[in-house]
């Protein structure tokens, strides 16, 4: 049976229209605003029980679900559908680093545990596959990029790599000039991809494929300076893989999340599905070209972060997640998230071998430090 955590997102709810299609059983479903999608998901998938992270929905939320399923709410009852025995997969859909600890829970109960929310990766990598091997959990990517490496990479030793190529899409602005002047609403639609709001503005910014070189990093135990960023407008080649020899894998598709969602709860099998394959007679043209880091910033920001180490990459991640979300709320300019996020970067402490709880609080202090810094808040 299947949790879906931020079953209301997008991710999360094409995981529900996946398992349906699939004839999987939903075991448990959780969200945190949308309280009347989440109680219909509640009936319409006939889950066994329903978790609000929000304690403040809890009351509407029961008033909404049929006495027979089970309601929960807040962090703790999040990790427990996570880790509850009748469960055998996760899909982690939780937007930002609200996702791990019940990431951590899912892990250490042994699931396997579909990792759609990158950030805790990004956090607390190290410690997160260090639990799987303990634990005996099996983490398999739904990130597009990291499933089509996670393909290419079947079946072949690590010495054989000589590096992962990462693609992206360049996102909105990939031909804009002068980022000072792009408007939140172009920053919000995305050329190729249709996703929720934080991952979108982080794929205008680039610091989505920030997060994902460190989300890389770790599933692949692979350094960071053989992770080469490629972009790719059509979204159709989702990730490569060059081998030492001078045979490169890739893996295509469309770009819909279905697809890497599907193959996660169905790995190591390719079953039927409900996208179809790219027709390429169909398709103009692929094309490909290095990512612009003087425009983007937010890439030598990620390997400087990948590079370093420690609670460097946690810093990075909390800073971003508050310089997005005061972006969506309507304050501050697209390249304010570049300042913010380089800033905080360029004081993050140095800690060799960080423990979770090091990693918890270098999160912790980053946020308190920006909701109190003045220039943040002019933003
Ligand atoms: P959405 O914003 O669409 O959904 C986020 C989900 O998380 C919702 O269910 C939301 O609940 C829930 N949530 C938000 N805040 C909290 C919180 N503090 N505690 C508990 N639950 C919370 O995000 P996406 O589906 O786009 O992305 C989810 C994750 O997957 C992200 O980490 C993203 O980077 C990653 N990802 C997404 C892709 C995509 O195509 N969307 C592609 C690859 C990775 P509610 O809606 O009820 O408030
Ligand atoms: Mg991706």
């Amino acid at each position: 049976m299947l949790t879906v955590l931020g079953s209301t997102g997008s991710i999360g709810i094409n995981t529900l229209q996946v398992a349906e299609h699939l004839g999987l059983p939903v075991y448990a479903i959780t969200g945190n605003t949308k309280i009347a999608e989440l109680a219909a998901q509640a009936v319409r998938y006939r889950v066994q029980e329903v978790v609000i992270a929000d304690p403040a929905g809890y009351a509407q939320l029961r008033r909404l679900v049929p006495a027979h399923i089970r309601v929960e709410a807040g962090s703790q009852a999040l990790s427990a559908v996570a880790s509850a025995p009748a469960v055998t997969a996760v899909m982690t859909a939780i937007v930002g680093a609200a996702g791990l600890p019940a990431t951590l829970a899912a892990v250490r109960a042994a699931k396997r545990v579909c990792i759609a929310n990158k950030e805790p990766l990004v956090m607390a990598g190290g410690l997160i596959m260090a639990e799987a091997r303990r634990c005996g959990a099996v983490i398999v990517p739904v990130d597009s990029e990291h499933s089509a490496m996670f393909q290419c990479l079947e079946g072949h030793h690590p010495d054989e790599v000589a590096e992962l190529i990462l693609t992206s899409s360049g996102g909105p602005f990939r031909t804009v000039m002068d980022l000072s002047a792009v408007t939140r609403d172009q920053a919000l639609t995305h050329p190729t991809w249709k996703m929720g709001p934080k991952i979108t503005i982080d794929s205008a910014t680039l610091m989505n494929k920030s997060l994902e070189i460190i989300e890389a990093r770790w599933l692949f135990d692979i350094e960071a300076k053989r992770i080469r960023v490629l972009v790719h407008p059509q979204s159709v080649v989702h990730s490569m893989v060059s081998y030492r020899d001078g045979s490169v894998l890739a893996q295509l598709g469309l770009p819909d999340m279905q697809v890497p969602i599907q193959y996660a709860l169905t790995w190591p099998k390719h079953v039927p599905g409900q996208v179809a394959a790219p027709d390429f007679a169909r398709m103009a043209n692929l094309t490909f070209e290095d990512p612009d880091r003087v425009r983007f910033p937010s890439l030598d920001i990620g390997y400087h972060a990948a590079d370093v180490g420690g609670v460097v990459p946690a810093v990075m991640n909390a800073a971003n997640e508050l310089a997005v979300a005061a972006y969506l709320a309507g304050h501050g300019c697209f390249t304010d998230i570049f300042r913010v996020v380089g800033d905080a970067v360029e004081h993050a402490p140095t800690v060799v071998d960080p423990t979770l709880a090091d990693i918890i609080a270098a999160d912790h202090e980053t946020r308190a430090r920006l909701n109190t810094d003045q220039e943040f808040r002019k933003k």
